[in-house]
């Protein structure tokens, strides 16, 4: 019933050969992208069991997402038929969820406990907050389960917490204090969060041998995907499986693990690289085996992401090659706008179909932020591709935005009883449900709609007298912003409405990580309306809300699996079959691969985020996520950026991205150079390359200190000569300018010197900071 265990190794090359094969102590298999570590774990189980040496059930396959192991899973059924499917292929989540129900009564829970994910999570962690009289504002819930949760993911409960506490420390004290009330609650409710999964089969295996016992006498082989994601508290787990020397007469089991500590991006979620560059001495006996040869991609793609990834320090130097051939150029192509540079997108797609054999369905399109896919939505849905967005959801769709065009709705129209109640204590404003509820009652009472009963609250019945105060200063405030609405152009009210209410400041004061994409996604969407006043001076807020209805319910493609991970590559599958293009974030995109991938918003301060301005760390990890990004490809790379985007309604020059530095010149064709065609060829514009050396060294650019803008930006003309650098033009304060794209404006304010000379400028469209270098801009 079981291949032939040769056939399993046919076409392997020999250290993935020796890999499939190995017996004995662990296994650590370290390789770079694409060079068969999921195609190796995945034979190796088969060969396990193709040889005799295991049956089904003594196999433990884990991995870090549903997406991975649900692809584990598809290898493994191809090699060895339905005996996959009763196999324990899953993430640690999942195994743990199994295990846990199997053995709760041994740790005193129910087994049909709930599973409370992080909107659970943070409305009982509010609660109990209240409950110990904790100010929100100085102490956000977010904030607090946070830490809990890394507190969770390195193993450390709220007893040992409270031991640790310094209790002088009033956030330090608080996070004490709820996690040992959050802890009981759970505990009363029969709950887990999804730290707990983890973390409560650690201490069950610690505190009960016997189970730990049972567990290893079953897995005779545990086998780790994308090791380098792992947190403490996994990591933990899987040493409790395996046993780490013999105990009762159980040998440990053999434990294969694999992994690139390159493609490690979960830092923000507690991964730790660690586990991987330590895995020798935690298991002494460990082999190591290394795969260099890449079977994804053309040498051109991975030289690029070789030259990319070689300058993060402290790393083992890993070359990858292939026996393919350089195979095309990257493609590079600098856009005037991020319209300009999804127009292109469009075009190249176009352009394969017709002269590739690569379809729509075959191409990726991935992003740094979230924010990004917007204008990338808007022009896909314009030249009728259908696309896919995996692992996230639709611009108009996202929580946030929803929120937003709920406010400007029930501005509208007031009688929009939907939108007006979704808003209605969004952010909190302390009209909870029961207010809600008279309110409610109220206008039916009266028949009247429900922001008619809003400005008679005093009448609704029961209505508590705080409830009351709140529900007046809403309706007031929503009778401020109509005015606002019916007096002012669009973009005013929709910036009004996110100060107003509160809902940025909320979202601002946040730590959670979401939130901050949040933001950006809402500055998109200023940027939405501005450009809406700029197509159309006299068009309303009611024209604009239409528009973008059309632009929300424009295609008919069945929606992606909202926010998670989970089955994005089923979603990915999907995409292919219906042959639509996929667009994601990078960090949805490990472990994919797709003939065609365009890397978008190259830019400084984009990709690599800001945040990694200051921090080498946080460069380190954008950088190794650039390698995964340019890993994605199998034939065909572009890269592209934007020296104009627009956040928040502001045109922002940003640089080129380091990253596109760092790739040899030779591997890139440029179809457009940066400012080529928005000042005269003769002036040159590219300067010099960043230098490598410093930034491998890790200095600091010059220019860092002035925030986003580096000294000097590079950009290679067609010839891939270096050119002289174009002269600044020279503006004071109260200068008349003309602006190719803003037209006439008025100098208000000129910052820093030289290069880095930027003006405000007052438009007609609005005020704008120009970076000099770089602004078509002439003076009047
Ligand atoms: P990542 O680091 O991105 O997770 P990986 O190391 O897990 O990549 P795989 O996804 O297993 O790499 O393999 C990459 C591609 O190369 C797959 O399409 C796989 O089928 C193919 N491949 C791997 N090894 C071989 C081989 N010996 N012969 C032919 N194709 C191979
Ligand atoms: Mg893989």
């Amino acid at each position: 019933r079981w291949p032939d265990p040769d056939t399993l190794l046919q076409g392997m090359n020999p250290q993935q050969e020796a890999a499939v094969v190995h017996t004995g102590g662990p296994l650590l298999i370290v390789a770079g992208a694409g060079s068969g570590k999921t195609r190796v774990l995945s034979h190796r189980i088969a060969y396990l069991l193709a040889t005799g040496q295991a049956h089904p059930g003594q196999i433990l396959a884990i991995t870090f997402t549903n997406k991975a192991a649900a692809e584990m899973r598809e290898r493994i059924e191809a090699l060895i038929g339905d005996a996959a499917k009763s196999m324990w292929i899953s993430t640690f989540h999942s195994s743990c969820v199994r295990i846990l129900r199997r053995e709760a009564k041994v740790i005193g829970l129910n087994s049909n406990f709930s599973i409370y994910d992080s909107a659970d999570s943070l409305r009982l962690i509010t609660l109990v907050a209240k409950g110990l009289d904790l100010d929100p504002k100085k102490f956000t819930p977010k904030s607090i389960m946070h830490k809990i949760s890394s507190l969770k993911n390195e193993l450390i409960d709220d007893d040992e917490n409270s031991m640790n506490t310094n209790f002088n420390d009033p956030f330090a004290a608080a996070v004490a204090e709820v996690y040992k009330g959050y802890t009981q609650r759970l505990r009363q409710a029969n709950a887990m969060d999804f730290d707990d999964l983890i973390a409560q089969t650690v201490y069950m295996f610690r505190a009960f041998p016997g189970v730990a016992d049972y567990y290893r006498r079953r897995f005779r082989h545990v086998l780790v995907d994308e090791y380098q994601d792992t947190n403490h508290a996994q990591y933990a787990l899987v040493k409790e499986i395996v046993g780490v020397e013999e105990q009762d007469g159980v040998q440990p089991a053999q434990l294969t693990v694999v992994g690139d500590s390159d493609q490690s991006i979960y830092a923000f979620r507690g991964a730790d690289i660690r586990n991987i560059v330590e895995f020798e001495e935690d298991y002494p006996s460990a082999e190591t085996i290394k795969l260099e040869q890449n079977y994804r991609s053309t040498q051109n793609i991975l030289s690029a992401a070789n030259a990319v990834i070689s300058r993060n320090p402290n790393r083992r130097e890993k070359r990858l090659w292939t026996a393919e051939g350089d195979g095309e150029k990257i493609i590079g192509y600098v856009a005037e706008s991020e319209h300009d540079e999804a127009s292109f997108i469009a075009k190249e797609i176009d352009r394969l179909q017709d002269e590739s054999d690569i379809r729509p369905g075959d191409v990726a399109i991935f992003y740094r932020t979230n924010a990004q896919s917007r204008a990338i939505e808007d022009i896909l849905v314009r030249v009728g591709l259908p696309y896919r967005v995996v692992g996230g959801t639709r611009f108009y769709e996202r929580k946030e935005i929803k929120d937003a065009l709920a406010y400007l709705r029930a501005l509208v129209n007031p009688d929009d009883d939907v939108n007006l109640r979704r808003i209605l204590n969004e952010p909190k404003r302390g009209i909870g449900d029961r207010a809600e509820g008279a309110v409610a009652a109220l206008a039916e009472r009266e028949r009247i709609s429900f922001s008619a009963a809003l400005a008679r609250a005093d009448e609704a019945p029961g209505i508590a007298s705080r409830s009351l105060n709140a529900v007046n200063t809403f309706a007031k405030m929503m009778g401020d912003l109509a005015e606002i609405a019916a007096s002012s152009s669009p973009a005013t009210a929709l910036e009004a409405v996110l100060e107003q209410s509160g809902y940025l400041e909320a979202l601002r004061t946040s730590t959670d990580p979401q939130d901050e994409s949040r933001v950006e996604n809402l500055a998109e969407l200023v940027a939405v309306v501005r450009e809406f006043g700029q197509e159309n001076p006299e068009g309303t807020l009611g024209e604009f809300l239409e528009q973008v209805s059309l632009v929300a319910d424009a295609d008919q493609i069945p929606d992606a699996p909202g926010g998670s991970e989970a089955e994005a590559a089923a979603a990915v599958e999907e995409a292919k079959r219906l042959g639509v293009v996929t667009l994601m974030t990078l960090h949805t995109a490990k472990g994919l691969e797709f003939p065609a991938v365009f890397l978008t918003g190259m830019e400084q301060g984009l990709f690599p985020h800001s945040r990694s301005a200051t921090d080498p760390k946080e460069l380190a990890e954008e950088r190794r996520l650039a390698y995964v990004g340019l890993t994605r490809a199998r034939e065909r790379l572009y890269i592209t950026r934007s020296e104009v985007r627009s956040m928040w309604g502001q045109s922002q020059y940003n640089p080129a991205s380091q990253f596109i530095d760092e790739v040899p010149e030779e591997l890139i064709e440029w179809k457009r150079e940066g400012t080529a065609r928005m000042a005269p060829p003769a002036g040159g514009f590219g300067t010099s390359r960043y230098s490598g050396s410093s930034w491998g060294a890790g200095t600091a650019v010059g220019g860092r200190d002035s925030g986003v803008l580096p000294p000097s930006i590079s950009t290679r003309n067609t010839a891939g000569r270096v050119q002289p650098q174009k002269e600044v033009v020279s503006v004071s304060v109260g200068d008349r300018v003309n602006h190719t794209m803003f037209g006439s404006g008025t100098v208000l304010e000129v910052t820093g010197a030289g290069d880095k000379s930027v003006a405000k400028v007052k438009f007609e469209i609005g005020e704008k900071r120009l970076l000099l270098r770089y602004a078509p801009l002439v003076k009047e």
